[in-house]
């Protein structure tokens, strides 16, 4: 079978025009030959369980993190820098293998929030936080009606989570979001940071704090990790093994890669994204974040306006949807899709903002990021099933930075104290349907 590997000279994202310091550092010239735990990616979710395993801990255990290209070169740097849920994503809710609420779903991602906020003012990160509202808006009108429907259902319901987000009709939905053709759109929380500048400054303040027990080294792919007979773990690199008691895979879309028993269970799919300038930043500035439905023939692209007065918008996934091999089941993010595909960013901001019209605007970059797909399009947090003394947070589709942290902190929770999903996600609130288990990975099997 071939290798699931991150693919060398990947397309440069807007987030990576400043690359950190620690872009292709090595921690020390050769690979220790022991450790404590390795955690395989850094990405967001494999600095992020690091934070967790060395944070505020007395007798931190000995991390080395492997990175198969430079820091934090994956989906987290690719990706739209936007942490929200959709309101259509609760209006269809369904909760997989679990039994979690979708109001448990929005509490885990509220909180997720508020957590990042914590550690981007504790940890002083200079990563553009913003705490903001997000706009869903709706260009189709039968689709407005609908979840408009469930919407009303749900807000009868007393769900929660219709208790954050409102609803803006046809009347006033074009004035309120200045998008041109809006039948009508939802309102909710959301934030948005450059999620390259979070995980690297985080990772460069575990390294000065913990510089005896977390070593981080770029360039490194595990190739292959197989179990020994004392129970510990040997992680085979392009440069040597490492023997490690555990080890966390923060892989996402390229689980299958080192995993066997998750091909076709995360499958990595390509997604675009690009950055458009205006010529000058046009007032009043876009202060929300959005998502823009098209409609049923076409799809939703999300927009997440910068504060320099820049714009990163992503999607138009239907133009290339029906040239499958381009997307699915391919993790090249070098090559860019093709240029009639690319051309929807042409123009972007005049054809669908009113009051840009005479922006100038222009697009900076356009890129390709790999996403981890699953069936149930919800992430395989826990123990790997079957194996001992290895644990994974992987396949969060595209909607990682709602999903991550808290997920990260319950993996470093299991790590810890050598236990599994269901020991420590009621505590942390990860919703049930995030545990990965064999029955999940045979319910998986062969759904697409
Ligand atoms: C175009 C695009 C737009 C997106 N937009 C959004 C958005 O706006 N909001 C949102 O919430 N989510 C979005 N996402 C999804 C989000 O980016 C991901 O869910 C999230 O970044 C996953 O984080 P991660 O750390 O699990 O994975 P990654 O960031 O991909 O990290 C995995 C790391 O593991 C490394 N690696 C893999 N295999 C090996 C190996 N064998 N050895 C060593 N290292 C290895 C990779 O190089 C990589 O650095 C988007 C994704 C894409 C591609």
């Amino acid at each position: 079978m071939a290798q699931i590997l991150p693919v060398p000279n990947p397309t440069k994202s807007y987030w990576l025009s400043e690359p950190h310091r620690l872009a292709k550092f090595r921690s020390t010239p050769d690979l220790p030959a022991t450790c404590d735990v390795v955690i395989i990616g850094s990405g967001m979710a494999g600095i992020t369980t690091a934070y967790h395993l060395l944070h505020s801990n007395n007798h931190p255990p000995n991390v080395v993190i492997l990175e198969a290209r430079d820091l934090c070169s994956g989906a987290t740097a690719r990706n739209g820098g936007h942490c929200k849920v959709k309101v259509p994503t609760f209006a269809g809710f369904k909760p997989g293998s679990g039994s979690s609420t979708v109001d448990d779903m929005a509490s885990y991602v509220h909180g997720i929030m508020d957590s990042l906020k914590q550690i981007v003012e504790e940890e002083n990160l200079d990563c553009e936080f913003e705490l903001r509202r997000t706009f869903d808006i709706q260009l189709d009108r039968d689709e407005s009606k609908r979840l408009k429907r469930v919407y009303d259902e749900s807000s009868k319901a007393g769900n929660v989570w219709t208790k954050t987000a409102d609803y803006i009709d046809e009347r006033f939905a074009g004035q309120i979001t200045s998008i041109k053709g809006a039948k009508a759109a939802f309102t909710g929380p959301a934030c948005s940071f450059w999620p390259y500048k979070f995980v690297s400054q985080l990772l460069a303040r575990l390294l000065a704090q913990h510089s005896q027990s977390l070593n981080f080294q770029t360039t490194t792919p595990a190739t292959s990790v197989t179990s020994s007979e004392d129970g510990s773990s040997l992680i085979h690199t392009s440069r040597g093994t490492i023997k490690a008691q555990k080890v966390v895979f923060a892989t996402n879309a390229y689980t299958a890669g080192l995993i066997p028993q998750f091909h076709d269970i995360i499958t990595p799919v390509r997604g675009m994204a690009s950055h458009i300038v205006p010529k000058e930043p046009i007032h009043p500035h876009l202060s929300n974040t959005y998502n823009i439905d098209f409609g049923p023939e076409k799809g939703t692209d999300y927009l997440n306006p910068r504060p320099d007065g820049s714009i990163v918008v992503g999607g138009g996934a239907w133009l290339f949807s029906s040239d499958r091999p381009s997307w699915f089941n391919n993790f090249d993010d070098a090559t860019p899709f093709r240029p009639q595909v690319e051309q929807h960013w042409e123009g972007y901001m005049q054809r669908n903002f009113r009051g840009w019209e005479e922006s100038g605007a222009e697009v900076d970059k356009v890129w390709v990021g790999i996403m981890g797909r699953t069936p149930d399009g919800w992430p395989h947090v826990g123990r790997v099933p079957g194996v001992k003394n290895q644990w994974m947070l992987a396949g969060f589709n595209g909607g990682g930075m709602a999903l991550i942290l808290t997920a990260a902190k319950a993996v470093a929770k299991m790590v810890k104290e050598d236990t599994g999903f269901e020991d420590v996600a009621g505590g942390l609130g990860v919703p049930d349907f995030f545990g990965t288990s064999e029955e999940r990975l045979q319910a998986g099997n062969g759904v697409e």
